[in-house]
């Protein structure tokens, strides 16, 4: 069962956002497309873990503090009296291991997530005894892109490969112990440490006027739309949405980029950027927002 979903983060979002409307720098695109991997590659390692049948707990995405330490876990599974750790990499192409460190083929070394999940093991051992919880903590690295390739691979590293993936999580299929109210209750011990916003999320300088106005599908990202009475319809995928929906979605992103900016009709009306009456745009705030009245200007929140 999945106790926490994987969500975009607001990070990602933003990034997202900032790439639609022609707002990356060429550094910030490469750092948005390694995001976007890494974003991908968490998925489709979601897709086979649906499959497992056992009774158990999935938590996606958690970012927690131990101490002065944040640490984020790709995804963990509770299963009865046991904990299993997964770091999850999208990594691609041919890559060698050497003395302990990882290089790419052409001699550029990269991260070593085997490192990193030492640490997140560890990090997730003590807050677990800081909650009198002595679960056995199961951790591996796991590398979800066929096109991954490890020449001098360590027999001795916790690691799961694209081929082994299938395998390995079949045989939690033959457990049968279930879960307990132990289980559950560490589960919700976990999500609600949760962190919601990263403090370690970069983002590049942007301002409003640089940015591409407009609204966009929701699928493709698209701006070619044939707006109509009540629905937004996109010439390229053929996705309908109500204007309303439309609408709200473009405010939504305007206030994650900018949220000390106040929310006026005339703003919004700038930033939809399409042939909307702003009478339509001002019922659409009015009726999902709440009205602040202030001098002769008035503002949403
Ligand atoms: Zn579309």
């Amino acid at each position: 069962m999945i106790s926490k979903a994987r969500q975009k983060s607001d990070e990602y979002l933003m990034f997202e956002s900032l790439h639609v409307r022609n707002g990356l720098s060429e550094k910030d695109k490469q750092y948005f497309s390694g995001l976007k991997k890494g974003y991908e590659g968490e998925l489709l390692f979601d897709s086979w873990m649906e499959e497992v049948t056992a009774d158990c707990l999935v938590i996606n995405d958690l970012l927690l503090k131990q101490r002065n330490n944040i640490f984020q876990i790709d995804s963990l599974m509770l299963l009865a009296e046991k904990i299993f750790l997964f770091e999850v990499k999208n990594f691609e192409g041919d890559h060698y291991y050497d003395a302990g460190k990882l290089y790419l083929k052409s001699k550029e070394e990269r991260n070593n997530p085997m490192l990193q999940l030492e640490k997140n093991e560890s990090l997730l051992r003590q807050l677990l005894h800081s909650w009198s919880y002595k679960l056995p903590i199961f951790a591996y690295v796991v590398f979800v892109n066929p096109a991954f390739t490890l020449y001098q691979a360590p027999l001795d590293k916790p690691i799961i490969y694209p081929t082994q993936i299938t395998g390995y999580l079949k045989q939690f299929n033959q457990l049968t112990s279930p879960i307990t109210t132990n289980e559950n209750r560490l589960a919700t011990l976990l999500t609600s440490a949760h962190i919601e916003k990263s403090p370690y999320s970069q983002l590049p300088d942007f301002g409003f006027n640089q940015l591409k106005k407009g609204m966009y599908c929701a699928d493709c990202h698209s701006f070619a739309l044939d707006l109509s009475k009540y629905k937004c319809l996109c010439r390229k995928c053929g996705k309908s949405e109500s204007i309303q929906t439309s609408i709200m979605r473009s405010v939504r992103e305007f206030q994650l980029l900018f949220p000390n900016e106040k929310i006026t009709t005339n703003k919004i009306h700038e930033w939809c950027g399409v042939p909307i009456d702003k009478r339509r745009i001002y019922r659409v705030l009015d009726t999902n927002l709440i009205k602040k009245p202030h001098g002769n200007l008035t503002y949403y929140e």
